[in-house]
């Protein structure tokens, strides 16, 4: 198989990768600064590392980004707060430079499709990954396709029940303050808590209500989606008690009604952004 480009693109650094798969993939760290000089040196690395060329990149991006193929901002980040990123045309920068066609997604869709090819979610036809760091974001398999929409899900942002006697916190969120992610992505509970999550021991109260909140989002989403398996990783899942309390607060949640989903770690660890990438670039 020829070689393939990757970059995922994140709010701090970008991992660009060359190769056919997670045996061969060679990977590169780039700091994320302004987007002119941070994509230069993504296509520079590609170009001297590609050997004999490349035939396809693929771009997993922060976001929200624009991958509805009709429309004209295709492949643009959008209403990033990193304000320099904002409309920013990230697969046309790309192709522009490199000369070759770009496949373009979400990260956490890529990192779905990371884990159908090569990790936790292989021969799982409908499974969720959610990601639980500095954001909450979902991908989902259905019946082996990618779901999306008009945009790509936005899982993170769902409405949740939010008990403000049992937690007056507000919530993070610019936009929602209480929903998923203002309740209980990383900066939530690090501003909840006053310490960061990983300094938070597994007896601690905070990973109670953090497997409550997760496992209400959960639920909802086997409601709707029906999958078979839930893959929980970033950087809140580190604590790695939280599986079980999140399955038993499921299975409550649900009642008997509804099969609960298995409720896994992803595979690919933190390889799973560019390989989510490589894969964009297999199709
Ligand atoms: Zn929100």
């Amino acid at each position: 198989m020829p070689f393939r480009g990757a970059i995922e693109a994140g709010g701090s650094k970008f991992v660009c990768g060359v190769g056919t798969g997670p045996e061969d993939i060679q990977t590169v760290e780039i700091p994320t600064t302004l987007p002119g000089p941070t994509v230069a040196a993504a296509v520079e690395w590609l170009r001297a590392n590609s050997g004999v060329g490349l035939t396809c990149v693929g771009i997993a991006s922060f976001g929200p980004v624009d991958i509805n193929p009709a429309s004209p901002a295709w492949g643009f980040i959008t209403s990033t707060p990193k304000t320099a990123w904002r409309n920013f045309d990230f697969a046309g920068a790309v192709r522009k430079n490199l000369g070759v066609p770009v496949r373009f997604n979400s990260d956490v869709n890529a990192a779905i499709l990371a884990e159908a090819q090569w990790g936790a979610a292989r021969d799982i036809p409908n499974c969720l990954y959610l990601t639980v760091g500095t954001g909450i974001g979902g991908g989902a398999l259905s019946s082996g396709r990618l779901l999306q929409g008009i945009s790509h899900p936005e899982m993170g942002h769902i409405r949740v029940p939010h008990d403000p006697d049992r937690d007056p916190f507000p919530g993070v969120c610019p936009y929602h303050g209480d929903c998923l992610e203002g309740l209980a992505s990383g900066p939530a509970l690090e501003a909840r808590w006053g310490a960061s999550p990983a300094a938070l021991p597994p007896d601690h109260p905070a990973w109670r209500l953090e497997a409550h909140y997760l496992a209400i989002g959960i639920a909802n989403f086997a409601c709707t989606f029906a999958p078979e398996r839930v893959l929980l990783g970033g950087g809140v899942m580190r604590q790695s008690a939280l599986f079980e309390m999140i399955r038993r607060e499921v299975d409550r949640l649900l009642g008997g009604y509804v099969a609960a989903p298995e409720i896994l770690p992803p595979l690919l660890g933190r390889r799973a952004g560019v390989l989510g990438a490589l894969a964009l670039a297999i199709g």
